[in-house]
């Protein structure tokens, strides 16, 4: 029987899983959260994706009143700038729409575009749209009809984790400060039974959530779980991160601009912006990475960059024995597509629906286990084309990563899109065909053909239904306020 669960770590991972077991089983559970002050977080993390929207659903957080606490903006996607080539730009939008007929508007595009037609993509999506002109607005209040625009926020870690931690301490979690430095376990079966801190306190659990970060103190300091190294296709295993001064109105977008050993993140919030150089230290060197991204800010910098290593990939096994990790002790994919605090989010959900309260079954952690390296090795594919597509070489960098061997499943998509804009996402992905299609047609890609559907409709139809989508998209669009007076308005800090 599982009544005592101990959650080690109190960084976004740890308070994130103790928030929604709190919610979803706290009245069958004592939930205590150990953390401590002297180690801290990581701190960092600042952009998501929509599925955050289902999370703060869950817990029953007023959107506004997290926006406020966390000095948070809107999020409509990323812009990625000299990905494909010095001097090129596209933005990956949350959600494409537009003509179905059974087809994914994808190919009602690419029909369009071998007609001759407008070689902009954007012109169809409304966060692109808005995007660009730093328009955003929750469509429900301005125009119920009108589609959906899908958003996620940027937010400061540390007030997220914060805000968090008042809203478990209502839901009866109790919190300890202070280090684990021995970690006990059954001679016999090697679960773990308690962890011990600095000061004798000991806390004794019948499941540990290991959210320790890149140490995993539980999961492989203790139970040595193994490590899948994912690093010779994503490269990137330092970031030097730093804040700076914000200049000029929030962007509802990240941006990501390429660089000559891995990439500048930039995360508008409504109090700073948030900068990070995520590179590989095989071709440059931290002090240099460090010095060309303070020379790269657009406001003055709020500290010294802070050095992050990394090794990117994910633990064997996530649960195992009575151990179940999540956040950085359980792997890491570089932030380039903000799915980290969603694998937290995913890895939660699926503990809640295998959640083993008569004891732990092996077919739970089998389940959670196959679950959770589904979701790490799709995600791992879409990120290793951003590098992968690209026509740059003009860097060591570059030209490693465009020339590097990828693995068999993302070479089968690439193939497959080549072909006919087809077979890139297999069942309930997180990222879909659109978001597939944005990446790889803005680094340069282009399918060979589209799927016959799309050629249905009558010519003289498709072109007038066309030319009033690309004109809706921009009336939707402007009828949004811009990003900084809505901010003002619904949720300022
Ligand atoms: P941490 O924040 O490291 O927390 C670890 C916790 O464990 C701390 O509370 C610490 O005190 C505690 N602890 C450790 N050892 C002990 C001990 N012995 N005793 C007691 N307590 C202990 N994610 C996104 O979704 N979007 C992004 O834009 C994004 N950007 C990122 C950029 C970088 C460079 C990095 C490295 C990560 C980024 N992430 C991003 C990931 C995100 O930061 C993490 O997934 C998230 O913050 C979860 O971290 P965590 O809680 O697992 O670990």
């Amino acid at each position: 029987m599982v009544r005592k669960v101990v959650v080690v770590g109190g960084g976004t991972a740890g308070w994130m899983a103790a928030a929604a077991l709190g919610k979803a089983l706290g009245t069958r559970l004592d939930i205590t959260l150990i953390e401590s002050d002297d180690i801290g977080t990581v701190g960092v993390g600042e952009a998501t994706i929509p599925s955050i929207q289902e999370f703060n659903q869950m817990l029953g957080i007023d959107e506004n009143e997290f926006l406020r606490a966390v000095n948070g903006t809107f999020k409509l996607g990323i812009r990625f700038i000299d990905w494909k080539a010095p001097g090129s730009e596209y933005f990956h939008p949350f959600g494409v729409y537009g003509i179905d007929m059974g087809v994914n508007f994808t190919h009602h595009w690419m029909r369009y575009r071998k007609a001759g037609g407008n070689a902009d993509f954007g012109l169809f999506n409304p966060q692109t749209m808005a995007a660009r002109s730093h328009r955003f607005g929750r469509m429900a209040e301005i125009n119920p009809k009108a589609p959906r625009v899908n958003y996620a926020f940027h937010f400061d870690a540390t007030l997220y984790a914060r805000f968090l931690r008042r809203f478990c301490e209502g839901l009866g979690v109790v919190r300890h400060e202070g280090k684990i430095t021995h970690v006990n376990q059954d001679p016999n079966s090697g679960d773990i039974t308690s962890v011990a801190l600095e000061d004798g306190r000991v806390m004794a659990g019948d499941l540990f959530i290991d959210c320790s970060g890149f140490r995993g103190l539980l999961i492989e300091q203790t139970l040595k779980s193994g490590y899948e190294d994912w690093s010779k296709w994503l490269p990137c295993n330092r970031a030097a991160a730093v804040p700076c001064d914000k200049v000029g109105p929030a962007t509802p977008y990240t941006t990501s601009t390429a660089r000559e050993a891995g990439w500048q993140w930039r995360i508008p919030l409504q109090h700073r912006t948030g900068n990070g150089y995520v590179f590989s230290s095989d071709y440059i060197s931290e002090d240099d990475a460090s010095t060309l991204l303070l020379q790269r800010l657009d406001g003055k910098a709020q500290a010294e960059p802070r050095i992050i290593r990394f090794l990117t990939g994910h633990r064997k096994q996530m649960w195992n024995r009575n151990v179940i990790a999540m956040g950085l002790a359980s792997g890491f994919l570089e932030p380039l597509e903000s799915t980290s605090i969603f694998l937290v989010q995913e890895a939660i959900v699926t503990l809640i629906k295998y959640f083993p309260k008569d004891g732990i079954l092996p077919s739970q952690r089998a389940c959670f286990n196959r679950d959770l390296l589904a979701a790490y090795d799709n995600v791992k594919d879409f990120l290793i084309a951003h590098y992968k597509v690209t026509t740059r070489d003009d860097t060591p960098f570059w030209a490693y990563v465009k020339n590097m061997d990828i693995p068999e499943s993302l070479k089968f998509r690439l193939e497959a899109f080549a072909q006919n804009n087809q077979c890139l996402v297999q069942g309930d992905e997180l990222f879909k065909e659109a978001s597939w299609f944005a990446v790889l047609v803005g680094q340069g890609m282009e399918p060979d053909s589209y799927n016959p559907l799309a050629d249905v409709m009558a010519e003289d139809e498709f072109r007038w239904r066309i030319d009033r989508l690309r004109e809706g998209t921009a009336g939707l669009a402007s009828t949004m306020p811009s990003h900084e007076s809505y901010i003002a308005r619904t949720c300022p800090s």
